[in-house]
C-alpha cells in the first residue's frame, strides 16, 4: 500500500506516519528528515537544505524527485510507503505520477490532514516549549514562512490530486486518534 499524507507543517503528518508504519509495515519516507541527516552530516547538499529550511523555502524540485524515486526503489519500501513531506509542489505531483508509473507502482490513498493556520502555530509553540531537541526551523518566524509557502505552492496540488478523484480530506484538528481511526478507514476502504 503506497500512501501520501499532505497537509501544512505541523499537521500531525510525521505522527501518523509513524503510527502507520507500525500498523501496516509501511515505510515512512519524510523527505524533511532526508534533508535533516543530509544536513547534520555537513555535506554540501545538507549545507544548501540547512540554509533553504531555516527559511521556511522549498529545495528544489528535481533534487527532491530524484531523491523519493532512489528511496521507493529500495527493498524497504516493498511492503509500501508513506510520503510524508512530499510532494510539495505539483511539478514534484506530477514527476511522482510517472516515477510511479514508470516502475509500475500504484498510490492507494492520498490523504489531506487540514488544520487551520491559527492552530499551527499554537502547536508550534507546544512543540518547542516540549522538545528537548528543538528543530532549528520550529520557530514561529519560520513557521508563518513555511505557511506562505505552503499556501503558494503546496495548496495546489490538492486540486491536482482532486481531479484525479483520490484526495480524501481528514479533519487534523481532532484528537489524534480519531484522526488515526479516520485514516484507518479510509485505507480499509482503499484496499477493499
Ligand atoms: P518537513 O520536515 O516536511 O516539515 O520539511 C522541512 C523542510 O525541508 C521544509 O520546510 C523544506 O525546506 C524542506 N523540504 C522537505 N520536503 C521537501 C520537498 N518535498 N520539496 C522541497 N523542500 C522540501
Amino acid at each position: 500500500m503506497n500512501i501520501i499524507l499532505l497537509g501544512p507543517p505541523g499537521a500531525g503528518k510525521g505522527t501518523q506516519a509513524k503510527r502507520l508504519e507500525e500498523r501496516h509495515g509501511l515505510k515512512q519516507l519524510s523527505t524533511g528528515d532526508m534533508l535533516r541527516a543530509a544536513a547534520a552530516s555537513g555535506s554540501e547538499i545538507g549545507q544548501k537544505a540547512k540554509e533553504i529550511m531555516d527559511a521556511g523555502q522549498l529545495m528544489p524540485d528535481a533534487l527532491m524527485v530524484k531523491m523519493i524515486a532512489e528511496r521507493i526503489a529500495q527493498p524497504d519500501c516493498d511492503k509500501g510507503f508513506i510520503l510524508d513531506g512530499f510532494p510539495r509542489t505539483v511539478p514534484q505531483a506530477e514527476a511522482l505520477d510517472e516515477t510511479l508509473a514508470a516502475k509500475g507502482l500504484k498510490l492507494h490513498a492520498v490523504i489531506e490532514i487540514r488544520v487551520a493556520d491559527e492552530v499551527l502555530v499554537e502547536r508550534i509553540q507546544t512543540r518547542i516549549a516540549q522538545s528537548e531537541t528543538v528543530r532549528s526551523d520550529d520557530t514561529v518566524e519560520t513557521l508563518k514562512k513555511r505557511l506562505e509557502v505552503y499556501h503558494a505552492q503546496t495548496a495546489p496540488i490538492l486540486p491536482y490530486y482532486e481531479r484525479q478523484g483520490r484526495l480524501i480530506t481528514v479533519d487534523g484538528m481532532k484528537p489524534v486518534d480519531t484522526v488515526t481511526e479516520e485514516i484507518e478507514a479510509i485505507l480499509s476502504e482503499a484496499v477493499g
